[in-house]
């Protein structure tokens, strides 16, 4: 699987403990818990802070908006944002031309520190984006800070390739973790929904890694 940077040590490894000789199997996984589709809590960045499990359940599923972004060519500016009439309590999905790459890219489109901080002052509920990391090269993780501080429940890795944009239903199913700033997710997308509610069930896609 794509991982950051490429980087071995974040390749999930599974080992055999016990094999079939045994009469049963069991496999061991080894998974650093930013590798593949995962949320971040505020202790990714702000140490000691809260993990995973401070994230309310009822958080993991709402509403969301897939924003088209895919023009963007290297970072998600505030101006980008404001053409899309971004609310109070969206939970968003920006999709950028990063999903049309399979292999990590080393300059995949991220979110700048000014629209992050346009995002936390808004007070969405919600940021997604289609890379394993919502900034790369901004010094002390700004966009991180300023959405985590708020409690904005980030999600990274999202797989939106075949997502078209519009309002669907989103679940997130991270693993049950505590004290821990991190966890590896399944995100499933219901839809398209619309605004009212009124279509929730139909099966659209999944950008789940
Ligand atoms: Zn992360």
């Amino acid at each position: 699987m794509t991982v950051y940077k490429n980087k071995t040590e974040k390749q999930p490894v599974l080992q055999v403990v016990k094999d079939e000789t045994k009469g049963i199997v069991e496999t061991r996984l080894y998974l650093d818990t930013h590798t593949g589709t995962h949320v971040d809590a505020p202790g990714h960045v702000f140490p000691g802070g809260p993990g995973v499990e401070s994230i309310e359940p009822a958080d993991f599923f709402t509403f969301c908006r897939v924003l088209d972004l895919t023009g963007v060519p290297e970072k998600i500016s505030r101006r980008d944002l404001l053409a899309h009439a971004i609310q109070p309590g969206d939970f968003l999905l920006l999709k950028t031309k990063n999903s049309w790459h399979e292999n990590f890219v080393f300059d995949f489109v991220y979110l700048s520190a000014e629209a992050a901080a346009y995002l936390a002052d808004l007070g969405v509920c919600g940021v997604g984006l289609d890379a394993l990391g919502i900034e790369r090269d901004q010094p002390c993780y700004p966009a991180h800070r300023a959405l985590l501080a708020k409690k904005i429940l980030l999600l990274e890795g999202l797989r939106l390739k075949d997502v078209p944009a519009g309002v669907y239903f989103l679940i997130v199913a991270p693993l049950k973790l505590t004290g821990v700033e991190a966890a590896p997710a399944r995100v499933f997308l219901l839809g398209p929904g619309n605004p009212t509610g009124t279509n929730r069930t139909s099966p659209a896609g999944e950008p789940s890694a």
